[in-house]
């Protein structure tokens, strides 16, 4: 999408620098604005920052804001506002009020995070709303002068971002693991690998002790065929004997030794 992203406002302290409460309008809309630009264009949207820090005038400051978002095709302008007055939640305007999905999407964002669901009001008297030539919305995201500013603050601004990047594409950010989650998560790997390294050693030895208890009684298929040559060299010569029913009953030990002293050519007749 493309999107133009107006931080309400000149910048504070200035000509048209907005509602000043608990907290301030002008620098809030800064923080929640820039954060929710970051966002989208960090999921490859096409952002187009709208936002004016120095005017003459409020008007001039607006007229400068829409020439910036009209200045290319946009899918959606929105520009970033809070409310003041004396109330609370969140709310968006509207050209004549009209719900869209961006936009009930957005209230409904903010709202889960704890703030009433003021709904979508006609902005068609807005001057950014009104001369956009794209679908626009105007959000105010809590009010400055309420106890709306305190859960504001408490929350942080990236979370309001993070609402109305949601209510702006439907997608949720995926939540970084918090510390103590990673170092769980490291732990139990941790503990896997030493439980598989566990039963790798037990195998092993279960490989062992079946090889150093195994007897074997005939040069046949059940020898293994590294010891054929020597056991056959060493019954030749005499140096093996089986007992009574033929039986050698050698054990891996003796085959080893057995290959030995065959290598050391002790079995040479
Ligand atoms: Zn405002």
């Amino acid at each position: 999408m493309r999107i133009g992203i107006n931080c309400g406002h000149t910048v504070s302290g200035t000509v048209g620098c907005g509602a000043v409460g608990d907290i301030d309008e002008s620098v809030e809309a800064r923080e929640v604005g820039y954060a929710l630009e970051n966002l989208l264009k960090g999921a490859g949207h096409t952002v187009y920052d709208c936002t004016n820090d120095h005017a003459d005038s409020v008007g001039k400051n607006l007229s400068n804001i829409v020439n910036m978002a009209n200045a290319q095709p946009l899918d959606l302008f929105v520009s970033i506002h809070f409310n003041s007055g004396g109330g609370q939640g969140t709310e968006v305007w509207t050209y004549n009020g009209k719900s869209f999905e961006e936009a009930t999407n957005t209230c409904k964002a903010i709202s889960a995070l704890g703030f009433k669901d003021r709904g979508i009001k006609d902005g068609s008297k807005l001057y950014v709303v009104h001369h956009s030539n794209a679908k626009a919305m105007l959000v105010e995201v809590c009010f400055v002068d309420t106890d709306d500013a305190k859960k504001y603050t408490e929350i942080g601004a990236n979370k309001f971002a993070e609402a109305i990047y949601k209510g702006i594409t439907g997608q949720i950010i995926e939540e970084d693991l918090t510390m103590s989650q990673y170092n769980e998560l490291k732990e139990l790997i941790e503990k896997q690998a030493a439980e598989i390294a566990d039963l790798k050693n037990i195998n092993q030895q279960l490989v062992n002790v079946v090889q150093t208890t195994m007897v074997y009684d005939f040069n046949d298929d059940n020898m293994p065929s590294w010891a054929r040559p020597a056991v056959q060299a060493a019954m030749d010569c005499g140096a093996v004997q089986g007992d009574e029913q033929g039986r050698l009953g050698l054990s891996y030990k003796d085959l080893r030794a057995i290959v030995r002293e065959y290598r050391c050519g002790l079995y040479n007749k």
